[in-house]
């Protein structure tokens, strides 16, 4: 039997509301920090800290998972830099262009397409517009591609673009995978990789940067079975976000309609989530059709196409694609998590996106207890990511990991000298329960194996 206690919150629970109480607490303990920031900072470039890169770290990690436990799936990982014809056969030197207007009076500088949500960072959104003040340029299209040079000669031959995206390294080695991993269509082949854009109004954290990682699955599938396909990775998906952990109510379907759509797929939805800032993409599903396949075999010259033994004919497959944000799936994680009492702030994190599962507190610094703490943290680190900390109060402690999301604390006392018994403190609740020491690791992954459920 297990004595459980609880203390009360301070007053009702509330959820993010400005972006800027999350954006303090990245800096603070070391989730995200601004780029080169002793320098003044760059504009919209971010750098993960020491939790920010394990939480990134499990979003990717869980993503893979989902993705690669399948048989059908193959893993890629492609070059950035790749041959300047692959940006013309997808469309990019020609169509990767956003409408850009300047205002000649405040000297703003916004997307035409997306006029109500230009806001220059994190500061209040100036609008275009509203008033008299602003005085717009006509659009002009910009090219949203990183360009440099390969090799020592700055000549237009030379120009090789920093990937927009990481889904044309997967086209490009359709024929390699399928034929080395001898797939059969339907499969699909995924990768996780930095693509890079030159945004014109980045903004709102880690939301849109110009430098951002893709989880991308293409999947090769027989025309006609494609729309089946399609439905069943957009189910897919949006259960992956649930089974984060992200609330049901934030997370919406968005489709594409006629005007919207690219002018190559069959049909496109996006997963959104309910920001601070309002309902954004978080994901695309696309079906792409033969597009992609059919350019590439055209300003390449060397045959796509998949030979189906069984059925004995040759063709083009179609793609069902998913696309998400890497840093916005972890933007979502924190934003999603973020509690706030009055005056405990925890983030309740999924277990499995927690960049510690566990946090071992000898309640003072006494060798005979520090000891036994350590001995237990040997232990259970085998099994989770872990951490220990002895400064301060215990309540302290339990509020400095409250703030980065550690599910589990677990607590050594004289009492766990006696009987071997420690309390294990859970971080939503807060309730405390007295458990044998013996049992801590198979309890803690009860708890994760049930989390939600
Ligand atoms: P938008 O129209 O908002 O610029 P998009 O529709 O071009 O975005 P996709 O090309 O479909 O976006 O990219 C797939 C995913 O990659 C997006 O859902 C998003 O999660 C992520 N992504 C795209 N651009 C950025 C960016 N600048 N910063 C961070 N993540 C991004």
């Amino acid at each position: 039997m297990s004595e459980e206690t609880q203390v009360a919150a301070a007053g009702p629970v509330q959820n993010l509301k400005d972006m800027a109480d999350l954006v303090s607490l990245c800096k603070r303990r070391g989730f995200v920090f601004p780029s080169s920031e002793i320098y003044g900072g760059i504009n919209a470039c971010w750098d993960y800290g020491p939790l920010g890169v394990e939480l990134k770290r499990n979003v990717k990690e869980r993503w893979w998972h989902a993705m690669t436990d399948r048989e059908d799936i193959e893993g890629l990982d492609a070059a950035i830099l790749m041959h300047p014809k692959v940006w013309e056969a997808s469309g990019h030197v020609e169509g990767f262009v956003d409408p850009m207007v300047d205002c000649k009076k405040c000297k703003g500088r916004f997307r035409a397409d997306k006029l109500e949500h230009a806001a220059c960072g994190l500061k209040p959104s100036r609008k275009p517009g509203e008033g008299s003040d602003c005085e717009l340029t006509e659009a002009r299209q910009f090219n949203l591609m990183f360009k440099t040079h390969m090799g020592p000669l700055e000549d237009t031959a030379a120009i090789v673009y920093l990937r927009p995206e990481t889904a044309q390294g997967i086209y490009v080695n359709f024929l390699n995978v399928q034929q080395s991993a001898r797939q059969k269509v339907p499969f699909g082949i995924a990768q996780i990789g930095k693509a890079f854009r030159n945004e014109i109004t980045p903004g709102n954290f880690i939301f849109r940067t110009r430098e951002f990682e893709q989880m991308e699955m293409q999947f090769f599938v027989k025309p006609g079975t494609d729309m089946d396909w399609f439905e069943k990775w957009k189910e897919k998906r949006i259960q992956w976000h649930l089974d984060n952990g992200i609330r049901k109510d934030k997370l919406r379907f968005h489709q594409h309609k006629d005007g919207e759509l690219a002018h190559y797929a069959r049909a496109a939805f996006d997963i959104e989530y309910e920001f601070p800032f309002g309902w954004q993409e978080l994901e695309g599903i696309h079906n792409r059709g033969d597009f992609d396949l059919g350019r590439h075999q055209q300003f390449s010259g060397k045959k796509l196409e998949y030979f189906d033994e069984m059925g004995k004919e040759r063709y083009l497959p179609y793609i069902v694609e998913t696309s998400a944000g890497c840093d916005r799936t972890l933007l979502v994680a924190l934003a999603d998590a973020y509690r706030f009492d009055g005056e405990r702030t925890w983030l309740a994190l999924h277990p499995a996106l927690a960049p510690y599962k566990v946090a071992l507190y000898p309640l003072m610094k006494k060798p005979e207890l520090t000891e036994y703490s350590d001995k237990l943290y040997a232990d259970v680190r085998k099994r989770f990511r872990a951490t220990t900390d002895d400064a301060g109060s215990i309540g302290k402690r339990y509020r400095r990991q409250d703030e980065i999301g550690t599910p589990f604390g677990v607590t050594i006392d004289y009492d766990t000298l006696s009987n071997h018994t420690v309390t294990l403190r859970h971080r939503d609740s807060m309730v405390q329960e007295r458990i044998p020491a013996e049992n801590l690791i198979r309890a803690i992954e009860d708890q994760i194996e049930n989390w939600g459920k």
